[in-house]
């Protein structure tokens, strides 16, 4: 077991002994999770089991709540290096006519960064705190009483287990802690571009566009000094606009005004569903479950990765301050819930019209860039100040 040494006697093992951390997945929940254990002392071995630390989705939206996390953790300076400080949000229709435009609060950031660049910040400042990674790493489930079962068989006992590792956690799935996990109506297909000179010449990096077209969208929004990220969503029954490489022929008769854009997409793409998961419990015994493996949610305010890290973070506050694990994970999850699930129901809600009849939808998105009730519930957790950040300015 980490944290002891042979020859100590048992009464100074009890007083030495660091608490020790099994963690599955290298996304935006371990990472958060382990390095925030061990900043606070504890020995933390995150599996991956890629080999490689390479999170698909090509760029990424982190608000102010995600950004303090990160700066906690010692990882923000390198995560934002060269990224857009986003301020200005179009929402235009087919005709490439604007909607409406949201101005982003100055005092609250929000940058759009390139995915692979926060992760390997978090991952670096995991490494600095005295993470283990282990790469090339399955785990395939867990027992509630601390016990971490490997592809190749062999067991690791733990303190604690986070299970960060997913949509389809197979450690969740292994403690049968799934209430409800509902595809959605839609998906989408991430790539990143190389910027024109025109675009790195304007210099505006902080505007980005969601263009409508039927049930169509396309999301345009710089990520670094050299790189565009580009979203194409669609319903998950439009086969052609899910097709990957996308096809270029039927975007263009949707987005014309796109359509120099749409010949720079490159054949490297991928489709997600997007998918809302609600557990029974958060933990089972001694085994933590966060992030999508917990609360998948539609990307429709840009909130999942952000959840994930906060309640990385919180889990790792809440078992600084109670002494007993599966107490601590009650109690973390019975203050942090709340949020995530508001989270989870508005991003449903603002995914709802996607389904709808143009007219229907083109009067919702104007209004909905209006309402200051809903931009109030949108924006309720990225001004949200996360547990274990109070102390931050
Ligand atoms: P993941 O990112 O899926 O990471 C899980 C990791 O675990 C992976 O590295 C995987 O290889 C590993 N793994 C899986 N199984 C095992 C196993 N058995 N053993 C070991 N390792 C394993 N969120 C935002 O905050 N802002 C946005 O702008 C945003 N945009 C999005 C756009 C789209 C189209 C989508 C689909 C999602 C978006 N999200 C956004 C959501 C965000 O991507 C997720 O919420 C976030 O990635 C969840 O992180 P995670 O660590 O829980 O899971």
């Amino acid at each position: 077991m980490p944290g002891t040494r042979p020859g100590m006697t048992e009464e100074i093992m009890v007083a030495t002994k660091k608490r020790h951390a099994e963690i599955v997945g290298g996304g935006f929940s371990g990472l958060a999770a382990a390095g925030a254990l061990a900043q606070r002392g504890w020995s933390v071995r995150l599996h991956e089991r890629s080999p490689e630390l390479r999170p698909s989705g090509a760029g990424i939206y982190i608000y102010e709540n995600g950004l303090r996390v990160l700066e906690k953790l010692g990882a923000y300076d390198e995560a934002v290096k060269g990224a857009p400080f986003a301020h200005t949000r179009e929402m235009r229709d087919e005709n490439n006519k604007v909607l409406s435009v949201h101005r982003w609060d100055p005092s609250k950031r929000v940058f759009s960064v390139v995915r692979q660049r926060v992760i390997n910040a978090m991952a670096d400042a995991a490494r600095r705190n005295g993470v283990e990674i282990v790469l090339g790493s399955e785990a395939v489930a867990a027992t509630p009483d601390g016990e971490l079962i490997m592809a190749d068989g062999s067991r690791h006992k733990a303190d604690l287990i986070v299970a960060g590792d997913g949509v389809n956690s197979k450690i969740r799935d292994s403690l049968n802690l799934v209430a409800k996990r509902k595809p959605l109506p839609d998906g989408a297909i991430r790539v990143l571009i190389a910027k024109t000179p025109e675009e790195m010449a304007s210099g505006d990096g902080g505007t980005t566009i969601e263009n409508w077209s039927g049930s169509r969208r396309i999301l345009y929004t710089p990520v670094s000094e050299t790189e565009v990220y580009i979203a194409f969503t669609m319903l998950h029954s439009d086969e052609i606009g899910k097709r990957t490489p996308i096809d270029k022929p039927d975007w263009k008769r949707a987005f014309p005004h796109w359509a120099d854009l749409i010949d720079r997409i490159g054949d490297d793409a991928r489709y997600d569903r997007f998918e809302y998961i609600r557990l029974k419990k958060w933990s089972s015994g001694c085994v933590a479950v966060l992030g999508d493996g917990a609360h998948a949610l539609p990307p429709n305010i840009g909130q999942g990765a952000g959840c994930s890290m906060m309640n990385g973070l919180s889990l790792a506050y809440y078992l600084d301050r109670e002494k007993d694990i599966s107490t601590a994970l009650s109690v973390w999850e019975t203050n942090e819930r709340p949020l995530t699930e508001h989270t989870q129901r508005i991003s449903v809600f603002l995914g709802l019209p996607t389904t709808w009849p143009t007219p229907l939808r083109r009067a919702f998105l104007t209004l909905a860039g209006k309402s200051k009730w809903l931009i109030a519930q949108r924006t309720k957790t990225a001004r949200h100040v996360p547990v274990g950040t109070e102390d931050m300015r």
